[in-house]
């Protein structure tokens, strides 16, 4: 007798194939729930790319 019951337990609700990825040194700062894949820039936690995001328009 050869019977395989196969029961597949993985999480549906979590989605993370959005990815932030810093605009400075292109390194992936993280991943976002996302319906679809999609790339958002951000800054990451390096001083050089905040500093460098810094020097964009000052905010007065
Ligand atoms: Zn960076």
């Amino acid at each position: 007798m050869g019977m395989e019951i196969g029961y597949q337990s993985s999480d549906k609700d979590a989605l993370e194939l959005g990815v932030i990825i810093c605009k400075h040194c292109s390194e992936i700062i993280g991943t976002l729930p996302m319906d679809g894949y999609k790339k958002v820039h951000g800054i990451c936690p390096d001083l050089d790319c905040m500093k460098t995001d810094d020097q964009k328009e000052s905010a007065g």
